[in-house]
Parts: C-alpha cells; sequence; structure tokens
C-alpha cells in the first residue's frame, strides 16, 4: 500500500521530492506526490492559523471520497495549524480516516530568525511528515527522543530526533501492531 503526499501549491517549491524520498526511506514504504484541487479552510482571523481538524475533515471528505485514494493520504501545507488547546501543532493524524497534515509553517529557519537553509526545512518537513503517516499505520508516540515517532513540541526537540525509527517502532510496523 503505497503512500500519498498532497503538496499544497502555496507550500514551499522544490523539496516535494527531497522530501517524499526521505519519507519512504524513513517508513520503508513507497511514496507518490499526487495533485488534486484541494482547498484548505478551517482559517481563524483572531489566530491567524488553520484548524488542523477542519483541514481533515475536507481532505477526508473530498478527497477519499471524490477521488478514491487508496492508501495513506499526507498533505503538505504552508498554513500554521493549530489544535484546539494547543498554540501550535507541527501536524496531525487521522488514523481512522487514513488522512493526516503537516505544516511546513515552523520548519523553516526563518521562521525562528536563522538563516534558511533547504536542508534543514526538506529534513523537519521529513520527519513530521513520516511521523503522522507513523500513526496512519498504526503506530503509536515513542519515548525515545531520537525515534520519528517521539512527538516533539519544540524546534529543538525536532532536530533531535534522527531520520529514522527506533528498533521497537520499526518491528511494530513490520508487524503491523499497535505500539
Ligand atoms: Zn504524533
Ligand atoms: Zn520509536
Amino acid at each position: 500500500m503505497g503512500i500519498n503526499i498532497l503538496w499544497d501549491q502555496q507550500a514551499p517549491e522544490g523539496i516535494e521530492l527531497p522530501v517524499a524520498r526521505m519519507i519512504a526511506m524513513i517508513l520503508g514504504r513507497e511514496t507518490g506526490l499526487v495533485e488534486y484541487p484541494f482547498l484548505i479552510d478551517g482559517y481563524d482571523r483572531n489566530r491567524n492559523q488553520h484548524d488542523a481538524q477542519t483541514i481533515l475533515d475536507r481532505l477526508q471528505d473530498t478527497l477519499t471520497r471524490r477521488y478514491e485514494i487508496s492508501g495513506p493520504l499526507l498533505l503538505v501545507t504552508c498554513k500554521d495549524l493549530y489544535v484546539n488547546g494547543c498554540d501550535f501543532v507541527f501536524g496531525l493524524a487521522r488514523p481512522t480516516s487514513g488522512v493526516a497534515v503537516v505544516s511546513t509553517a515552523r520548519f523553516g529557519n526563518g521562521y525562528y530568525g536563522r538563516k534558511p537553509d533547504d536542508t534543514d526545512l526538506i529534513d523537519r518537513a521529513a520527519k513530521e511528515g513520516a511521523h503522522e503517516l507513523g500513526h496512519l499505520l498504526g503506530l503509536g508516540h515513542c519515548g525515545n527522543p531520537e525515534c520519528v515517532m517521539f512527538r516533539p513540541r519544540t524546534l529543538d526537540e525536532l532536530d533531535r530526533k534522527r531520520k529514522m525509527l527506533c528498533p521497537a517502532c520499526r518491528e511494530a510496523l513490520a508487524l503491523g501492531i499497535e505500539n
């Protein structure tokens, strides 16, 4: 079962392929970039952020129903995301419907006043994209701070993760069981 990656037209250009390849490497699954017209809603003017749940609602509805995509689907967007009760989220997955979203808004060095670097951007997008897809493939959060399935709350925690699953998560994925 291949993984589908939908790249928002406004998301950073030119890094789609490296990110897709790195996700494939981390998860050991094939990935393919897909293109469909997709409207991103859920904008909250007071927060200047998008509600990740609303985006997933539409992703589930429009795409899986209308285009009959088989296999997990990840949307990569540049919109900054939140869920109720959180200031922000890097991404969100809904395993029951096989859809996930990840935001590049906080992956660029520019957001933190640092020198922009595509390598950093690609690494972070791939790690968090693979993380959300890992949820769709049945993985839970991992306590190992170097594992892709560790839940990072800061950029430093994200950067501390390696571009791979820890042995326990790799095994869980291979067995297709939840951990
Ligand atoms: Zn997670
Ligand atoms: Zn792990």
